[in-house]
């Protein structure tokens, strides 16, 4: 494998093949110039090669899922751990803040909506042990907007025939099949179907720039099949035209909503004022919330930092000691940086090795963990005041680097160093009392250069990819 990857003319000719069986193959993406049309589209950013997973690992990640599944939507119910647990992030993070009042607002009043769909991703890398084995440790849950399972699911064949071309039949065929597209639009026909009205929509909640509208059509569609109708509409539209009847049903553009599928709206700068409006009409109606706003919160990093503490996790699953070994082995260090003597043991231990750790704000999407310098840097300035609290530390999981190459429009073919990222999907629906559904949807291999610390595909750093089991 080694002389292929150094062999030029061979490359040059498997990445022409490679590029064309992605667009053969639908994974696509719109240009960067035209993010709102497809009069002219690209095919997503890929790797040339599927990278190595050990196979324990992997079948350990996807046994996990449902555990966590339960894990998420017991947490969105308990909010005693969700106030305590967010309580000093809540004091300094702004949006954590607002998110926040949301919840308290939507509890006030009182639910009145039973059904909760919950989608996921739960995201993992494999941190090296001496001994060359490899122990899988989960880097995030995203509980909002977990993208990329309409496009994982058309990747297997691309890799598929890339190998072939490349001689390697014998790899090729032990490519995964894989369809999150399939798993997630379950998880939204079961929710849709218990809300029980045939005209009702589901809304997707879309952002302005729709690069990755090909990852959600393919969701999208499934739900069509069905003949469940979805509608694609911005924070703007639901501003405007939005209301609640008498019942508390949601209707946007004269349309009931029996779903809103959050695919916008887990960062900062997705809300204006009259955005936060709107997500709290939302909340308030009696559609159904994917996510609903406990179960949004349950996905922040402090949550997960405050999971890691010694006895949460019996407290989540009592009686269930094998489900709570089986989720915490997949924890890495996870360290709080409230005020306190814990607090400051954790900003001692990350100025004395930076590099050991990454600190993370209240974020998603990418782009805004610190690493190395930078945690020092910031740590400094912060570290008297509470302004701490706003971030966790974790452990810095070291994965084994592979070689491969990075295929992304506009970037320069060259072998890169890289390291992966296993996403897990994750779907269920409850209703009232009841786990009706409690799946693992599929999975999601992402590869970057490890020139980059952080990640993310809509990021412009990691890249799909595939995992061929050793
Ligand atoms: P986001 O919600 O922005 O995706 P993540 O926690 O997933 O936040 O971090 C973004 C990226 O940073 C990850 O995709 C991964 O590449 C890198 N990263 C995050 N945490 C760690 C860690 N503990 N060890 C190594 N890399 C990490
Ligand atoms: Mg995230
Ligand atoms: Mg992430």
């Amino acid at each position: 494998i080694k002389d292929v990857l150094m062999d030029n003319d061979l490359i040059k000719d498997l990445v022409d093949v490679a590029k064309d069986s992605a667009l053969l193959n639908g994974v696509l993406m719109r240009t960067k110039e035209t993010p709102n049309s497809s009069e002219v589209v690209t095919y997503a950013p890929f790797t040339l090669f599927p990278s190595p997973v050990p196979k324990d690992t992997f079948h350990q990640a996807l046994a996990v899922q449902t555990h966590y599944n339960r894990l998420v939507d017991k947490i969105s119910q308990d909010s005693s751990f969700l106030e305590e647990a967010l309580a000093t992030t809540i004091k300094v993070d702004d949006f954590t803040g607002r998110l926040f009042n949301i919840y308290r607002h939507v509890l006030q009043e009182g639910k009145i909506q039973s059904i909760v769909l919950g989608l996921n991703r739960s995201d993992y890398m494999l941190d090296q042990n001496g001994d060359g084995s490899a122990s899988l440790k989960q880097i995030e849950i995203n509980t909002i907007a977990a993208s990329f399972g309409g496009l994982a699911s058309h990747t297997p064949n691309v890799h598929r025939h890339i190998l072939k071309v490349a001689g390697r039949l014998e790899d090729s065929k032990r490519i995964l099949d894989n369809n999150p597209s399939a798993g997630l639009a379950k998880g939204l026909a079961k929710a849709w179907e218990l809300y029980g009205s045939e005209r009702a929509v589901v809304l997707y909640l879309v952002e302005e720039l729709q690069r990755n509208i090909f990852d959600h059509r393919y969701v999208e569609n499934e739900l069509w099949k069905r003949n469940i109708p979805v509608i694609r509409r911005q924070f703007e539209d639901v501003a405007k035209t939005g209301f609640l009847d008498q019942d508390k049903r949601l209707f946007v553009d004269g349309r009931e909503v029996a779903i809103v599928y959050f695919r916008n709206g887990y960062m900062p700068q997705n809300y204006t004022e009259q955005n936060w409006e709107a997500r709290l009409m939302m909340e308030r109606s009696m559609a159904v919330k994917c996510p609903d706003i406990s179960t949004h919160l349950a996905g922040t990093k402090k949550v997960q930092q405050e999971l890691a503490r010694p006895g949460v996790l019996e407290r989540f699953f009592p009686g269930e000691p094998d489900v709570v070994d089986q989720i915490r082995a997949t924890f890495a260090g996870l360290y709080t940086l409230d005020m306190g003597p814990e607090g400051d043991k954790t900003v001692a231990m990350a100025l004395a090795k930076p590099d050991q750790f990454v600190l993370k704000p209240q974020r998603e999407g990418g782009g805004n963990n610190l690493y190395g310098a930078e945690i020092c840097q910031v740590l400094e300035g912060v570290k008297q005041s509470t302004e701490r609290m706003a971030y966790i530390l974790m452990d810095k999981v070291q994965p084994r680097p592979v070689h491969n190459y990075l295929l992304r429009l506009g970037t320069p073919l060259k072998l890169s160093t890289c390291l992966s990222e296993l996403g897990v999907f994750g779907a269920y629906v409850r209703h009232g009392q009841d786990m009706v559904l409690n799946e693992c949807a599929g999975h999601l291999l992402r590869t970057k250069s490890d020139e980059h610390s952080d990640g993310g595909v809509a990021a412009g750093v990691a890249v799909l990819d595939n995992p061929l089991l050793v």
